[in-house]
C-alpha cells in the first residue's frame, strides 16, 4: 500500500484521477493482469504525477462481457518492452479494502451470463457434433475454440442454443491493429489464432443445421473472432445462407463484418440473411484508416452495408470498438451519431477495444489522429443514447424476426444437399 498518493487512470494520453464515483467493484468474471514492461503512474497530493519504479508492476482489469471499460490504466512502456497481448485493459485500484475498476455495466442479456458457460456438457456436445458431421472441418476448428479458447459462441454451437458460430474466411481485406486472430507484424500473440481453411458452403450449412435444430437455438452468425472477413467469401456465404433459410424460415441469419462489401451483403440478404453487425472504431477517416489499414474499401462501403440491410427490413447493429479518449471525443461522437442515423442502426454494441493501449495511442499520435480530449465514456454513452432515440444500447446481438422477403428467398441452389441430422 502506498501512502499519500492517489490512483490515476488515462483517457487517451491524458492522465485523470481515478475517483470513487467512476469505479465499480470488480464484476464477476473479471480477470486481473500484471502489465510487464510498464511503469505505473499515480497522483501526488498536489495533483502532480509520480511514476512508480522498482519492482512494482502495474495492474489492469479485463472485464467480462456486458461491461464497458471507462478509463485506461495509467502506464508507460519501459525502454525495450514488448507489446502487450490483445486485451481490453481497464484501470483498477483499491478502495476501502476492495478492488474496483473503471467500468460500467451495459447489457445483462441472459444468454451471455458467464455462469452459463464452461460446463462439462460442452465436451459432450463436441462429441455429438463429431458423430453427426464426421467430415466437417468446422467441427474440429470450433472444438478448439470451445474447449481451449473458451469461446462462448463456439460453446453455444455445440450446445445447440442461442447464437451459434459459422466462421467462414481465413482471409481479410483489413489489417486491424487490434485483430485478435492475426497480428501481421507478429509483435503480440493473437489470442484466437486465425482459421487456416476456407469451409465450403455445404460445411457451413450443415453446421448451421446441427445448431439450429437445438431447442434454444435462434441465431447463426458468420464472422467470428477466429477468422478473417466473412464477406470475402461471397459465393460460399450466399449459397450457405440460401440453404439455411430454406430449412429454417424463422432463424436469424446474421453476419459480423467490417462492412467492406455491400454488394456481397446485398446478395446475402436476397438469399435470406436478415441481420448484420458492422464493426467500427471511428467514422473519422483518419482514425478508421490508421486502425483498420483497409485494402480496397472505404467508410462509404461500411455505411452502405448498414443502409442495404436496413432497407431490406433486417437488423443493423453497430459494433462500436471503444477506446477512452477516442470514442468519447465530441467530434467522434457527432460522427458516430450521424453514421448511426445514416445506416439506420437499431442497436449500438459498446465493446472495449482489445489492444495495447500505449501502442494504440502512439500509433494514432504519429498519424496525427489522436483526438485532443474525451468527455468521458459514461457521458459518451448518455450522449449517444440521447441523440439516437429508439436505438438500443447494449452488448449482444438479439434474434430478429425473418422478414417476408428473406423467408421467401431461400431457394436452394442447384445441386444443394443439406443433410438432415438427427438431434
Ligand atoms: S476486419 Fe476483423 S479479421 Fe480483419 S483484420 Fe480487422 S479484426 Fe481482423
Amino acid at each position: 500500500m502506498l501512502d499519500g498518493v492517489r490512483p490515476a487512470a488515462r483517457s487517451g494520453a491524458r492522465l485523470h484521477p481515478l475517483k470513487a464515483d467512476g469505479v465499480v467493484p470488480l464484476p464477476a468474471g473479471t480477470t486481473l493482469m500484471h502489465l510487464p514492461g510498464r511503469a505505473a503512474t499515480v497522483l501526488q497530493r498536489d495533483g502532480n504525477p509520480l511514476e512508480l519504479g522498482g519492482e512494482l508492476l502495474p495492474l489492469a482489469a479485463v472485464l467480462p462481457v456486458g461491461h464497458l471499460r471507462t478509463l485506461l490504466p495509467a502506464t508507460r512502456p519501459l525502454q525495450g518492452s514488448s507489446r502487450l497481448p490483445l486485451y481490453g485493459y481497464a484501470a483498477v485500484a483499491e478502495h476501502r479494502g476492495q478492488l474496483v475498476v473503471a467500468a460500467t455495466a451495459t447489457d445483462r442479456f441472459g444468454w451471455w451470463m458467464p455462469s452459463r458457460f464452461g460446463g462439462s456438457d460442452v465436451a459432450a456436445g463436441v462429441e455429438r457434433a463429431r458423430e453427426a458431421l464426421p467430415a466437417n472441418r468446422l467441427v474440429g476448428h470450433l472444438a478448439v475454440c470451445a474447449l481451449e479458447n473458451r469461446c462462448y459462441t463456439a460453446q453455444n454451437t455445440f450446445l445447440r442454443r442461442y447464437e451459434g458460430a459459422l466462421p467462414a474466411s481465413p482471409a481479410c481485406n483489413a489489417d486491424c491493429l487490434g485483430c485478435i486472430s492475426l497480428q501481421s507484424d507478429g509483435e503480440a500473440p493473437a489470442p484466437q489464432p486465425r482459421m487456416r481453411f476456407a469451409p465450403t458452403w455445404q460445411e457451413l450449412a450443415e453446421l448451421a443445421e446441427f445448431h439450429l435444430t437445438g431447442d434454444d437455438a435462434a441465431i447463426v452468425s458468420f464472422g467470428q473472432g477466429c477468422e478473417g472477413e466473412p464477406l470475402t467469401r461471397g459465393d460460399a456465404l450466399v449459397r450457405a445462407t440460401r440453404a439455411i433459410r430454406r430449412r429454417f424460415a424463422a432463424a436469424t441469419v446474421h453476419v459480423n463484418t467490417n462492412g467492406s462489401r455491400p454488394g456481397v451483403l446485398r446478395r446475402m440478404i436476397a438469399a435470406g440473411c436478415n441481420s448484420v453487425r458492422i464493426s467500427a472504431i471511428s467514422f473519422n477517416d483518419s482514425v478508421f484508416r490508421a486502425y483498420y489499414r483497409p485494402v480496397g474499401y472505404t467508410l462509404d462501403d461500411v455505411m452502405e452495408c448498414g443502409r442495404v440491410m436496413r432497407e431490406a427490413g433486417g437488423q443493423v447493429c453497430l459494433n462500436l470498438l471503444t477506446f477512452p479518449g477516442v470514442t468519447d471525443s465530441p467530434d467522434e461522437l457527432e460522427r458516430t451519431a450521424q453514421a448511426c442515423r445514416d445506416m439506420g442502426v437499431h442497436q449500438v454494441q459498446w465493446r472495449s477495444l482489445n489492444v495495447d493501449h500505449d501502442w494504440l495511442v502512439e500509433v494514432l499520435r504519429r498519424r496525427d489522429a489522436l483526438p485532443p480530449q474525451g468527455i468521458g465514456m459514461d457521458a459518451a454513452y448518455q450522449r449517444l443514447s440521447a441523440e439516437l432515440p429508439g436505438v438500443v444500447h447494449g452488448n449482444f446481438t438479439r434474434p430478429w424476426p425473418a422478414t417476408e422477403s428473406a423467408q421467401h428467398s431461400g431457394i436452394e441452389p442447384e445441386g444443394a444437399v443439406v443433410s438432415s441430422i438427427s438431434p
